[in-house]
């Protein structure tokens, strides 16, 4: 035993207790620490740059980034003091502050297929809200999803299908991620009948290796949809500005019409948005979409400093650099332990996991919980992300506590 695993957990324990009795099975959502590893605390106290802070005071290097919304670090004091000063003056009104217009002309302008934006809260508001607008232009019903994909938490597509009923997903049909064959055999299921082709930017689903997009599958999407006079809704909801500054299919020059950001483009603060070509202007120009919330002037003050300062620091390039050194790092350890792995996904964005793994994750599970005793905060099945407040320095700190996982998971083999 090390002075590690007497890290204390005391107001973690009492907090999750409290929360079984008012909160419906102690806590809910992508969120749930019941599900992780014991060392993965529930109640989180402090952020700064890239480290956070549990309520029992436990320090953690950061590779969630808050499954992430955190693209500049915690506590970004450029972001905060836009956030607070809007907040100071204004925030929930009658009507939404000047911010409004000036960040929706910003994302036009730095969002190459983008000519209009709509605001929400979450991701999954930007996700429905797309397909709405897609369904309103093309007075058609049928969309297409890749199986497995997440696109949020409504019933048309959250992943568990409890309290959801038939009617709510009737007229969704299903393709195979970067096999081209499947969306042509659902898009002439679908007929003259498909509205949209939702796509996210490569393969993130939780619980599987990661895919990076084959540029024919994108153009064969958009040429589809073009045939067709569909939408392609590129759902860039978690990849927004980590894959690329104007958008994830920029750098393959495959254009969506709509797309649906949310996570990184306030740096934690509560926004979403949905960007728009002008052929679906009039198709957003008709339906009602709002919320009590969704015209907050703070969020989008912190939005607009956060696309400034990603624009201003060269922040993609920080992100990628401290995801391949942190990768190369993994990559070493693991040949040095002889433990077989697979990491996947983009740098930025990155997985691990370990060759002959069952499907509870028990060695990825296994070397986050150690990682997390250790001080690193990373997850089993999840992708990771990244964020520009990761220094070389913090990279080889969170490597000194995968050394110590890779260590235990070597150990874990060996008494198989
Ligand atoms: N789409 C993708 C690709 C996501 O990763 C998420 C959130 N994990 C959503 C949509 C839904 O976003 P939110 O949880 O903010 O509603």
């Amino acid at each position: 035993m090390t002075e590690f695993d007497h890290r204390p957990r005391h107001l973690d324990t009492k907090l999750r207790a409290r929360a079984r009795e008012v909160i419906p099975g102690g806590m809910y959502g992508h969120q749930n620490a019941g599900r992780l590893p014991a060392a993965l605390p529930q109640f989180m106290a402090e952020g700064d740059g890239c480290r956070v802070r549990d309520v029992d005071g436990n320090d953690y290097i950061d590779f969630m980034c808050s499954y992430g919304p955190i693209i500049l670090g915690h506590r970004h004091t450029v972001v905060d003091a836009a956030a607070l000063d809007q907040q100071l003056r204004a925030d929930c009104q009658n009507g939404p502050g000047e911010v409004m217009v000036e960040l929706a002309e910003r994302l036009v302008d730095v969002v190459d297929h983008a000519d209009w934006a709509i605001f929400s809260k979450n991701g999954t508001d930007a996700t429905t809200t797309c397909v709405t607008v897609a369904r309103a232009t093309t007075e058609r019903r049928k969309v297409l999803v890749a199986e497995g994909a997440y696109h949020g938490a409504a019933p048309w597509c959250t992943p568990i299908i409890n309290g959801v009923v038939p009617d709510d997903r009737a007229h969704l049909l299903h393709y195979q991620f970067n096999d081209l064959d499947s969306a042509d055999k659902a898009a002439s299921v679908a007929g003259d009948d498909l509205a949209a082709i939702v796509v996210s930017p490569f393969r993130h689903d939780a619980r599987h290796e990661q895919e990076l997009v084959d540029p024919n599958f994108a153009r064969g999407l958009r040429s589809i949809c073009d045939g067709a006079g569909a939408a392609l809704i590129l759902d860039d909801v978690r990849c927004g500005f980590r894959m690329a500054y104007g958008g994830s299919w920029e750098p393959i020059g495959v254009a969506p019409d709509l797309s649906a950001w949310s996570k990184a483009i306030a740096n934690g603060y509560p926004l979403a948005a949905v960007l728009g070509n002008e052929r679906f202007r009039a198709g957003a120009e008709k339906i009602y979409v709002t919320g009590s919330f969704w015209f907050s002037a703070a969020a989008m003050a912190a939005g607009l400093a956060t696309v400034d300062t990603l624009g201003s620091e060269s922040a993609l390039a920080k992100i990628e650099r401290a995801g391949a050194r942190l990768r190369d790092g993994l990559a070493a350890q693991a040949r040095g332990h002889g433990v077989e792995i697979r990491q996947t996904g983009p740098p930025q964005m990155p997985l691990l996991t370990f060759a002959g793994d069952d499907e509870k994750f028990t060695l990825a599970s296994e070397w986050t919980d150690v990682a997390a005793r250790r001080g690193a905060y990373f997850h089993p099945w999840h992708n990771w992300f990244l964020s520009a407040a990761h220094t070389d320095a913090d990279i080889d700190e969170a490597l000194l506590a995968t050394d110590e996982a890779f260590a235990a998971v070597r150990k874990a083999l060996d008494h198989r």
